[in-house]
């Protein structure tokens, strides 16, 4: 482990750990964090749930949300320093995902309207050819306030695994291009958002996930007056930072996004943006929160030595800081198989069912290795970790919820089985990587627990998977490759 590198923040662990170059914008973002942006992400988590504002001193429905005023700079930085209009102008996913790492690595909360901003553009951008193209789209593409946010709301009351059942916000044609939309959705992040893009069926639709398309919702109707409702706000553990409602579509005016019978491929779509930011930022504040257990010990004395000289914590350190560093490595590999496919449209290549393999085990694995620092980084401040005055808990608190969105470790492993089994991945899988570090077990179980039913190896997926997941990050990160799968 290089502390020199830990020590020295996100970008230094990009650039030397990553291959990502360190430039001036990425220095200068993470100065602004360091200095301005972290004190406000702290207090903002230890402000809770912020206010909902429903109704005007005149009694019209508004439904604002009232957070401080600092939290509107603290966003503003972001969109500032192109994280959604760099995408836009010079599709640069790589810088904007670099400044989704330095957000994440102080605040994973706040990567979430940044990713759900550029999750909202990028469909609208492949597939929505109607009359109000260019009005959506510069709406998200803003680099001044004030700054238009998306937002991607899918899950419902029912469950968000398995929206095919659970999906039931209706949706009718109505005059022109527009349709309405009726129903409810349970977890809506970014709620507030100027323009979000929502899964609902369009009646007479086929049930199951075939039925789903996907419409563009602005917040404010034709003609003024509110366009969703919001019915109240979560109280959440963590990522405060982002406003989570339950909102009410109520004869919503929306558009629809590309063709109906293929919104499930759209939502698809969308989650890969946010599954690889997942990914990204979860590695970010992982290593945040080693960082944080290594300067404590640094002036902790137990047992008469600093507990960092001690060598059951080198050894600790160590194994988190290589496995964040695998994880890294792989996130940062979904993140550029991410820019290799994502302009296509279906049908998808193989190319595309690769990216999803990896973006699976990114998801689950990153999320997993982060939360793992962090719990360990809890117990290196000891009794301090459980206090709300030091820093280590909301580490924790944070990771625990990266875990859970965006698919849970249940839906990855399941989905990462399914792409696997269905491209017959494991055909291209070995001439993929230079297979000389590969446990060379490791392939040969994974071909023979393929051919049996789920029922009988329902157990052995975590382990093959996470043995895959780690060995890709692994090799990756050793052979400094992350160009490899290219
Ligand atoms: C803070 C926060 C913000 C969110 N924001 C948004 C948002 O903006 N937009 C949005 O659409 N959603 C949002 N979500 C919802 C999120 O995507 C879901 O919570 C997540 O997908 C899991 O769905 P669920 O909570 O309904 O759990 P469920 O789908 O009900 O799952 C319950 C449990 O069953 C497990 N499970 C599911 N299928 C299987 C299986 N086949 N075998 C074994 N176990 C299984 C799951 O892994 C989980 O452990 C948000 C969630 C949170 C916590």
């Amino acid at each position: 482990m290089r502390e020199d590198i830990l020590l020295s923040g996100p970008v230094a662990f990009l650039a030397e750990e990553m291959g990502i170059a360190p430039s001036e914008r990425l220095l200068a973002y993470q100065a602004w964090w360091e200095t301005e942006g972290w004190p406000i992400a702290l207090a903002i988590d230890q402000m809770r749930t912020p206010h909902l504002r429903q109704f005007s001193a005149q009694g019209e429905r508004i439904d604002e949300i009232s957070y401080p005023p600092s939290y509107a700079y603290l966003l503003s930085a972001g969109y500032s320093a192109g994280i959604i209009a760099e995408v836009a102008e010079r599709h640069d996913l790589r810088l904007s995902y670099a400044l989704g790492f330095i957000t994440s690595y102080y605040d994973p909360g706040l990567y979430c309207p940044y990713t759900v901003t550029l999750s909202t553009w990028a469909p609208l951008y492949k597939y929505f050819m109607g009359q109000r193209r260019e009005a959506f789209l510069g709406i998200l593409t803003r680099r001044e306030a004030p700054f238009g946010q998306g937002a991607t709301w899918m899950t419902e009351i029912g469950g968000g695994s398995d929206l095919g059942a659970h999906v039931h916000t209706m949706a009718r044609k109505d005059s022109g291009e527009a349709w309405r939309l009726e129903g409810e959705k349970y977890f809506a992040s970014n709620v507030g958002a100027e323009l979000s893009v929502v899964a609902a069926r369009p009646e007479g639709s086929a049930p199951g996930l075939k039925g789903i398309a996907l419409f563009a919702v602005p917040k404010e109707r034709t003609g003024g007056g509110r366009n969703y409702f919001v019915r109240r706000l979560k109280d959440k553990i963590g990522t405060r930072s982002v406003p989570t409602g339950e909102v009410e579509l109520r004869q919503s005016e929306a558009y629809l996004v590309g063709e109906a019978h293929h919104g499930i491929y759209y939502i698809l779509e969308v989650l890969n943006f946010s599954r690889v930011a997942n990914a990204v930022g979860v590695v970010a504040h992982g290593l945040h929160a080693i960082a944080q257990a290594y300067r404590f010990a640094q002036q902790r004395r137990v047992f008469g030595q600093f507990l960092v000289e001690q060598p059951l914590f080198r050894a600790e350190i160590e194994r988190h800081y290589q496995r964040l560093r695998w994880a890294g490595a792989l996130a940062w590999l979904s993140e550029q198989w991410l820019e290799t496919v994502w302009l296509e449209k279906p049908p998808y290549s193989q190319r595309y069912a690769l990216f999803r393999l990896l973006t699976h085990l990114a998801k689950f694995w990153t999320a997993q290795v982060a939360l793992e620092a962090a719990h360990w980084g809890v117990e290196v401040w000891g009794g301090l970790g459980i206090l709300g005055e030091f820093p280590a808990e909301r580490f924790v608190r944070e990771l625990m919820v990266t875990n859970i969105w965006e698919g849970t470790r249940h839906r990855h492993l399941l989905d990462g089985w399914e792409v696997l089994q269905r491209y017959n991945l494991m055909d291209v899988l070995p001439t993929l990587w230079d297979v000389r570090g590969v446990d060379p077990s490791l392939l040969e179980d994974l071909s023979v627990a393929l051919q049996k039913p789920l029922e009988e190896i329902a157990l052995q997926i975590e382990p093959l998977l996470g043995r895959l997941a780690q060995a890709i990050g692994q090799i990756t990160a050793e052979q400094r490759s992350y160009s490899v799968l290219a």
